[in-house]
């Protein structure tokens, strides 16, 4: 099947009010989200019926989104329904660049200052893509997957609040509206190929044998510096339960920066260690979950998205 064009749905009529059903031939599968709601409308596995689509065994929204004009117009003519699309089966990778303050942390950079900074680090500008504005002012970065690449979703890998949305995830497209807002089109009307740069940057972690081939500027040792700051505080900050897995996610999301040599092993180690211990971790549960996490994030085969 050819690839289809990928165009953005439209704004809703006047600006407010229901949203605007998805037109049929923009190319992306779509399903549709709860009214006023991120939430699929279509039944989960638990209370699936087995009947209908799900006959044979439930069907989930990944599989039921459709770029098919009838089943799309019987569908949202029954409710004023949210558009979700399913970024996987539509070929997209959409960057999620969160702020802050929605995950919970108001001092760390917001997620479009730090990809802003990975871009520039690559000595690129942000591209120029399909972006919209959500609700609690983030932003999805569209981009069109390479044929033949099966991204994952990401939460927190690539850096702190960029998480990117692939197969088995989806967005809230523009002209969606919740009771925080709408999903608004910000600017570009298609979106663009990721460029070869990006996709060594949306890797989880870099091959060792990559390290700093570039000259360390001093922006990006100074937004390392500022990334495993706010990394320590947030693991200083962890609430019992969650300790070791926020380390663990700390240490991942850091140690790129030790790959790339902007950051050096045993500063990260350090600060780190002393953010555990703040939070009530043992000792010896510090150093074991900062060298594993660390090992990983440094030796990660960037290669493995056809696992996903
Ligand atoms: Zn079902």
């Amino acid at each position: 099947m050819a690839r289809p064009p990928h165009t953005p749905p439209p704004p809703p009529p006047g600006g407010g009010g229901a949203p605007a059903p998805p037109p049929a031939a923009r190319g992306w599968h779509v399903f549709p989200l709860r009214p006023g709601s991120k939430v699929p409308a279509l039944h989960g596995e638990k209370t699936c019926t087995r009947t209908g689509p799900c006959q044979a065994g439930h069907v989930k929204w990944e599989q039921r989104a459709t770029t098919d004009p009838d089943r799309i117009r019987t569908a949202w003519s029954r409710a004023p329904f949210n558009v979700g699309i399913a970024t996987g089966p539509s070929g997209l990778l959409v960057i999620d660049l969160d702020t802050p303050e929605h995950k919970g942390s108001t001092d760390a950079p917001d997620g479009a200052a730090t990809f802003a900074a990975l871009c520039e680090r690559a000595g690129h500008a942000v591209p120029t893509t399909h972006r919209t504005r959500t609700p609690s002012g983030g932003q999805h970065l569209y981009f069109t997957a390479p044929q033949g690449t099966r991204y994952a979703n990401t939460a927190g890998t690539v850096a702190a609040s960029v998480d990117t949305r692939a197969w088995g995830g989806y967005v809230v497209a523009a002209g969606s509206i919740t009771p925080a807002g709408p999903y608004e089109a910000l600017c570009g009307s298609v979106a663009v190929p990721v460029p070869s740069w990006l996709q060594s940057i949306l890797r989880p972690a870099p091959r060792a044998s990559h390290a700093p081939s570039v000259a360390v500027t001093g922006q990006s040792r100074r937004y390392a510096d500022v990334a495993l700051a706010s990394e320590a505080r947030n693991v200083a900050a962890a609430q019992h339960g969650q300790r070791e897995a926020t380390l663990f996610r700390a240490a991942r999301a850091v140690g790129r920066f030790v790959a790339w040599g902007d950051l050096p092993r045993h500063v990260v180690e350090q600060a780190l260690q002393e953010a555990g211990e703040a939070a009530g971790l043992s000792v010896s549960e510090c150093r074991s979950t900062l060298r594993s996490a660390l090992n990983w994030s440094i030796a990660h085969n960037p290669v493995r998205r056809d696992a996903a």
